[in-house]
This record gives C-alpha cells, structure tokens and sequence, in this order.
C-alpha cells in the first residue's frame, strides 16, 4: 500500500454535516493513525526539502491547521505562528475580514508574530473555496512576509479555491 492509499483510506466522508447537502471530510482518523499521520508529514516535508531552498515559518490555520503545522515544522527546524479566529488571541493583533459559505468572519495573527521579509508556509486540513487559506494569504500581505505556497491534505477540486489562491501555489495529498 502506498503513503498516499494509507492516508486516503484515513478520510472519512460525514454527509449532510455541518448543513444539509454538504458532505464533511473527516481527517480525524488520520491524527488516530501513527502511521498514517507519519505518511502525511514526511509527504509534507518532502515536498518543502524539495521545493523550497529557505523557509522560515510554518503558518497553521485554526483549528485543523494547529494539528499538522507544528510537527512539519517541527521536521524542518522551524518556528509555527497560529492564524485564529477573531477574539483569540491575546496582546496586539492584525486582522482581515473574509466570507464564509453563510455569512462573515476574521482571522487574526499577533503583530509580532511574522517579520518582513520571512518566507512563510500556510498550512490547514482542507481547501474547499480557498476563501480561509486567502485570508491568511492577505494576513501575511499585511505583515510584509512572503507566502511561498499554501499546503493542505484534502482538496476539494471542485469548488476551484486552487484559482482563488493564485498566484500563491496550493500543495494536495488527497483531491476529491
Ligand atoms: P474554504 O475557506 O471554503 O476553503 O474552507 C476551508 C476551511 O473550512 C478549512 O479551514 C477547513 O478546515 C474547513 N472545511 C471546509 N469543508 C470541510 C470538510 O469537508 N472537512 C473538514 N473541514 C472543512
């Protein structure tokens, strides 16, 4: 069996959750797994050792993104930095507003988290309509740092975030 069948036979599909019609991808039994949480961090890593010749921060998204960030970054000897959600964070904070599937919300990351200039990773569980991972995108904007690509387990390919988060590069284990 491949890294790539292992991982893929850790997701688990939830129809009509958290709303009717709409079918969650479920990674928890990935994170149950050791091996096949291994298999989706030296995935992760390899990708980065291959690809990027200096990377100084890993950036996770709330809250799926908190679960792999710190041990890929952990691999490459680097710092992690949490975007949250609005209200999270303690001390001086940077915010952007972004649309949800129904309604609005904020993503948030202290100040001082990210320098000018750094090159930063972004990382989350699923990339759906890439509105979340754009968000983040903008955060970074706003702080000067340069994104050199968003990375996610699951990609919904067609909701098409891939084509929201252009120019910025999405890396995919697992495409539905
Ligand atoms: P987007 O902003 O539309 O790309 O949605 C991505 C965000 O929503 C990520 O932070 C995901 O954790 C979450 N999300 C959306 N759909 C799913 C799903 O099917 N399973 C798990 N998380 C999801």
């Amino acid at each position: 069996e491949s890294r790539l069948q292992l991982i893929h036979r850790h997701i688990r599909a939830f129809p009509d959750f958290p709303n009717t019609g709409i079918l969650f991808r479920d990674i928890c039994p990935i994170l149950k797994d050791p091996a096949a949480l291994t298999a989706v961090i030296d995935l992760f890593e390899e990708h980065v050792r291959k690809n990027y010749k200096q990377v100084d921060l890993i950036v996770g998204l709330d809250a799926r993104g908190f679960l792999f960030g710190p041990l890929l970054a952990q691999r490459l000897c680097v710092g992690f930095v949490l975007v949250r959600k609005k209200g999270k964070l303690p001390g001086a904070t940077v915010s952007v507003a972004y649309n949800l599937e129904y309604g609005k919300a904020e993503a948030e990351i202290q100040e001082d988290a990210v320098a000018p200039g750094q090159k930063v990773l972004i990382i989350d569980d699923l990339l759906a309509t890439g509105g979340t991972l754009y968000a983040a995108c903008e955060l970074m904007k706003k702080q000067q740092a340069e994104v050199l690509g968003c990375m996610v387990v699951i990609e919904l390919k067609e909701l098409n975030g891939f084509e929201r988060l252009k120019p910025h590069s999405v890396f995919s284990l697992v495409k539905y």
